[in-house]
């Protein structure tokens, strides 16, 4: 929470002086005011803090299902947000001033961040499962995030970039992660893999598993554009959710078998049941979508008679996947440009959502800094 936040702050009068020069005591964010649909740009003061924290200027961030959860503020908006708060958690950009015992970062460093604040010092921080720590904080939910001219992050979060990974890429990295996690998390390498749900993530997830060295990928959503956007990066076959023969069509690809590994990115409940039962005996599957309610599964049918190993995923491991993520893309063979659907300025929030919602986009990045080019 900023208030909390800023109750342990040393009075910032000193840091800004050694921050960069074009730093002001304000700046625009895009904030959930009231417990109610839609954001609202508004002029805030420049975050103070910590002394192991930096304050970022942030030049691009990346648009989120997440984010249109709470800009909708649906169920879950409901009972997580407590506004008012600054939303967005996917971004680059520059670290503007650096806190007193900060010793990795310097102003001006091109950094990403790790939205997920880990605690530290619970049993999970402590035995390297720091992505499911169950104190985590999240910026854009659970304190102020990056749909705002600065962002401050603790030093332990901040991902100095690497000159290769261009802008777009570096804003986008938070999701890239996910997709990343669960391939690696599944294993990929000389499989038979399905993918169910190819959103941003699930499009993601297509380039890195034939990385990863994945034998064939097959592709499943229920919208044909997101489909032909699957074809481009790299599936070998797309196929309609939607179809009544579909789990006949991959167990026809697979020698009757089914596929050696699933990646669910969905979330919905019957993409779920179909997509587990595609997957061959003894395969495995990997679970990054959200269902929003409780789904019904044949757990006998489904996973026990198959012998099937069922992974849970949350996150990015820190920092494993952020290594990984950052070594793909510097090899040139996760390409994010076709996935990558559209770059707004700041001030056209609203339509990144309406672009969301109607499946004209598939990720949607922010221009922040060009908004304050005057
Ligand atoms: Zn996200
Ligand atoms: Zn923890």
């Amino acid at each position: 929470m900023p208030e909390a936040n800023n109750a342990a702050v040393i009075a910032s009068k000193a840091q800004r002086a050694s921050a960069s020069p074009h730093l002001r005591d304000s700046m625009l964010a895009l904030r959930k005011v009231a417990p109610q649909r839609g954001f609202e740009r508004r002029e805030i003061a420049v975050p103070n803090f910590g002394p192991s924290e930096v304050l970022i200027r942030v030049e691009k961030a990346g648009v989120c299902g997440t984010d249109a959860h709470i800009y909708d503020w649906d169920k879950w908006a409901q009972k997580r947000i407590k506004p008012p708060l600054t939303i967005g958690h996917e971004f680059m950009g520059r670290v503007a001033a650096c806190g007193a015992t900060v010793r990795s970062l310097s102003v001006g460093d091109r950094v990403s961040g790790e939205g997920h604040i880990a605690c530290g010092i619970c049993f999970l921080c402590r035995t390297g499962e720091a992505h499911i720590c169950e104190h985590v904080k999240i910026i854009g939910v659970d304190r102020d995030g990056c749909f705002a001219h600065c962002i401050v992050m603790p030093e332990v979060n901040v991902w100095k970039l690497d000159p290769a990974v261009p802008d777009e890429f570096a804003a986008v990295f938070d999701p890239l992660g996910n997709a990343v996690h669960t391939v690696m998390a599944a294993g990929v390498s000389a499989k038979s893999v399905a993918i169910t749900g190819v959103g941003s993530i699930g499009l993601m997830a297509i380039p890195v598993a034939r990385a990863a060295g994945a034998a064939s990928v097959y592709a499943i959503d229920v919208k044909p554009a997101k489909l032909e956007l699957a074809s481009r990066v790299g599936a070998d076959e797309v196929f309609l959710g939607s179809d009544p023969n579909l789990v006949d069509e991959i167990l026809k690809r697979t020698n009757g078998d089914g596929v050696d590994v699933l990646l669910e990115m969905s979330g919905s409940g019957s993409a779920i049941d179909r997509g587990l039962a595609m997957v061959r005996n003894g395969g495995r599957a990997a679970l990054l979508g959200i269902p929003s309610d409780t789904i019904n599964i044949n757990l006998a049918e489904r996973i026990i008679f198959k012998g099937l190993t069922v992974l849970g995923i949350n996150g990015r491991k820190m920092y494993g996947t952020w290594y990984q993520a950052q070594a793909l893309v510097k090899s040139g063979r996760v390409d994010l440009r076709p996935i990558i659907t559209h770059i707004l300025p700041f001030d056209q929030y609203d339509r990144a959502f309406e672009l969301m919602s109607s499946g004209a986009a598939a990720k949607v990045v922010l221009d922040v800094k060009g908004d304050l080019a005057e």
